[in-house]
């Protein structure tokens, strides 16, 4: 009997512990086939002429697919690295190295599940079928206690049922060794220049520099674990920093880290109550904005045709620019644009201050400043980008929870007391000679 080939597609599953398709694939056949495909579709130009994927972001996805064929190669395997159209590389593969089927995590976004199906059609023209996994999620959309359409629009609820009705799976195991077939050609990781991009300089004002891999996330992870076991039970504040924020997004993004890894890590400190509550809850955010991209679709994004333009600032785009270079002439905001455009990540505040800030003080279309987001941000992420800004503009599927509308009286209030201002910003501020705060 021939043997069986199953071609694993990473995508934001850059991983090897706690990821179901590769250890499914493992099981189910002799050999697998792990590939990544650089899609040129993430690094074209925007219609403002910005690119898709700014710099950072694309610097640390280079540095993930890099750990994670580093990884594969200690179990043994190897990476098939290709630059291209996966709908074009995958059924040349799979005919190169008689591959019997193809497993994949499936996404929610429109462009994501756009290129799958893509790639599902060009695999079923030479008889291969595509599996889907569903991953990505802290609760595993089996285990919802409501079916996808009938998932409450309210968080509130969402978290109530859920909270009560749900658990959270156990991690998967990480495989030992990994049978592969003999691969003539492995690839070559393109650099940023072949992606058209410049290599980003890093700022010395960062908090952190974001290094990609699933070893450095687990890295992170241990990191924030030691920050939030020192951290005061009766504040969960941290006596060095000003938050307990486990600055973990970018790797999560890309999946380089399961949800489900650091669920199970945070609960194993103990001390849950009071510093790794704020976590969990942050998880559940996420978990809540995928699975509303998944029951509205487009319609996050769509919405922008259901707003009212004479809502909006007759100058918008002059307003947007500044906005986009930190020019507005409010001092908070302005150094909060500088700090993301010198270092592609501002923590959760800093994102409801400025989107808060562009929608409800300056009037303009937020999508505009969604779509700045996307290309900026080291964590962009479909649903977690376009869900936050949709609901901060007030046409979310969840209006009546108000997490962030506010936000603007607020701003006004951070420019009158300084002391409420994280150093850091004033820091920066000062250093980039703006008005004082
Ligand atoms: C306008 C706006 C745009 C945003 N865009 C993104 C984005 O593109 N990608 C992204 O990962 N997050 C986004 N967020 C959510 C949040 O700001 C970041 O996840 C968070 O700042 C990351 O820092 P952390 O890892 O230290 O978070 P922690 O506070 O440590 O939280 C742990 C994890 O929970 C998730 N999380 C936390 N808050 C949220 C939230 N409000 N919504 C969804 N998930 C959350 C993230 O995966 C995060 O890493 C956005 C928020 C706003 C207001």
């Amino acid at each position: 009997m021939s043997e069986k080939t199953i071609l694993v597609w990473f995508r934001n599953d850059l991983r090897i512990h706690d990821n179901e398709i590769l250890l499914e694939a493992i099981r189910k056949a002799d050999k697998i086939l792990p590939v990544y495909c650089f899609d040129p579709f993430y690094f074209t130009k925007t219609s403002t002429g910005e690119p898709k994927t700014g710099n950072f972001r694309a610097r640390f996805l280079l540095e993930s697919v890099a750990g994670l064929r580093k990884n594969l190669q200690a179990h043994g395997a190897e990476l098939i690295v290709r630059t291209g159209n996966p709908a074009e590389i995958l059924p040349q593969l799979c005919e190169e190295y008689h591959v019997n089927e193809v497993y994949h995590h499936r996404e929610v976004a429109y462009e994501e599940t756009n290129i799958s199906e893509q790639v599902e059609e060009s695999l079923w023209k030479i008889k291969l079928n595509l599996k889907h996994f569903i991953g990505h999620t802290l609760y595993h959309k089996e285990d919802l206690p409501f079916p996808i359409k009938d998932i409450p629009d309210s968080f509130a609820i969402f978290k109530k049922k859920i909270e009560r009705d749900s658990n959270v799976r156990p991690c998967t195991d990480t495989p030992g060794e990994i049978n592969i077939p003999v691969i003539t050609d492995s690839g070559e990781i393109p650099t940023l220049t072949q992606l058209g991009l410049v290599e980003p300089i890093d700022d010395h004002r960062a908090n952190i520099k974001f290094a990609g891999g699933e070893t450095e996330a687990l890295k992170q992870l241990q990191n924030f674990l030691s920050n939030i076991k020192q951290a005061s039970p009766k504040t969960g504040k941290n006596s060095g920093s000003s938050s307990v924020s486990s600055h973990l997004s970018p790797w999560i993004t890309i999946g380089c880290i399961s949800l489900r890894q650091i669920y199970w890590e945070v609960l194993k400190t103990g001390n849950f109550q009071h510093n790794n509550g704020p976590l969990i809850l942050e998880l559940l955010w996420r978990d809540y904005f995928r699975f509303m991209f998944k029951k509205h679709g487009q319609k996050f994004i769509a919405a922008k045709n259901g707003d009212d333009v004479s809502d909006f600032a007759e100058n918008q785009d002059e307003l947007f620019d500044k906005w986009k270079n930190g020019t507005t002439g409010t001092p908070l905001v302005d150094a909060i644009m500088h700090e993301l455009n010198a270092t592609g990540y501002i923590n959760n505040y800093s994102r409801q201050i400025t989107a808060g800030y562009l929608v409800n003080t300056l009037k303009v279309d937020w999508t505009k400043g969604a779509s700045y987001f996307e290309e900026k941000l080291i964590d962009y992420s479909p649903a977690s980008n376009w869900g936050n800004w949709a609901f901060i503009a007030g046409i979310g599927s969840d209006p009546r929870d108000n997490r962030y509308f506010n936000i603007a009286r607020q701003t006004g209030e951070l420019e009158t007391k300084g002391d409420f201002i994280d150093t850091w910003l004033c820091d920066i501020a000062k250093s980039l000679h703006v008005s004082s705060l």
